[in-house]
């Protein structure tokens, strides 16, 4: 009895597709099963009951097939996110989460007493972002807005109060990133302090940055 085996034809599909068991396919044969539990590909020439059988190494069949997937995966992911430089954020909670693709612009510490007033603390740490590459991923319906000067909305989520960032209604193309948000580490260092004009006085700067009495 010779069974021939092909990639059409093999147990795997003789088994799910016409419902054979091994047994009834090759159980006469001690050397083929022997070879099958091993998982090795081989063609049986020594064998005498099968000597044209050709064995595919169906786990390493598996494996490829599943290397390929997780390529396609991220060659899609690539595409649609153009690589590792996508940045991901979130708020105190966690609800409100968001994620950037695109760069950061100059990051700089703002003293101004609205943002002070906005972060409860010395200064808040903003840069400009282009709004198009932007986008809330979760939580966008914890967003509250609020207007601190005329046309400039401060946006934080209502459940844990994290400023996130601020936009102006006369340039919808650019938000400024509150980056003590940000969860993905980044290189970029701030370049300069702002409104140094009206910084709390028991705040001290300690570095050599260029300072600005309020925007350069
Ligand atoms: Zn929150
Ligand atoms: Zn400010």
């Amino acid at each position: 009895m010779r069974h021939h085996c092909t990639f059409h034809d093999c147990f795997f599909l003789n088994k799910f597709l016409k419902n054979q068991t091994f047994a009834d396919l090759f159980g006469d044969c001690p050397e083929v099963s022997a070879g099958w539990r091993a998982g090795r590909c081989w063609r049986l020439s020594a064998c005498g009951c099968h000597s044209n059988d050709l064995f595919l190494p169906m786990p390493w069949v598996f494996a490829f097939g599943a290397l390929l997937r997780l390529w396609w995966l991220r060659m899609v992911v690539v595409l649609r996110y153009g690589g590792n430089d996508m940045l991901k954020g979130s708020c105190l909670c966690g609800a409100v989460q968001y994620e950037l693709d695109g760069e950061l612009g100059p990051m700089v510490m703002c003293h101004c007493q609205r943002c002070r007033k906005a972060n409860g603390a010395a200064y808040a740490v903003n840069a400009p972002i282009n709004s198009a590459e932007f986008r809330w991923v979760s939580g966008e319906t914890a967003l509250a807005e609020f207007e601190s000067s005329p046309g400039v909305l401060r946006v934080f989520c209502q459940r844990c109060a994290s400023p996130l960032i601020s936009r102006r209604v006369s340039q919808p193309e650019l938000f400024r990133l509150r980056l003590g948000t940000l969860d993905t580490p980044i290189d970029a260092r701030p370049t300069a302090h702002i409104f140094v004009g009206s910084k709390a006085e028991w705040d001290e700067i300690h570095d050599d940055l260029p300072q600005y009495t309020e925007r350069p």
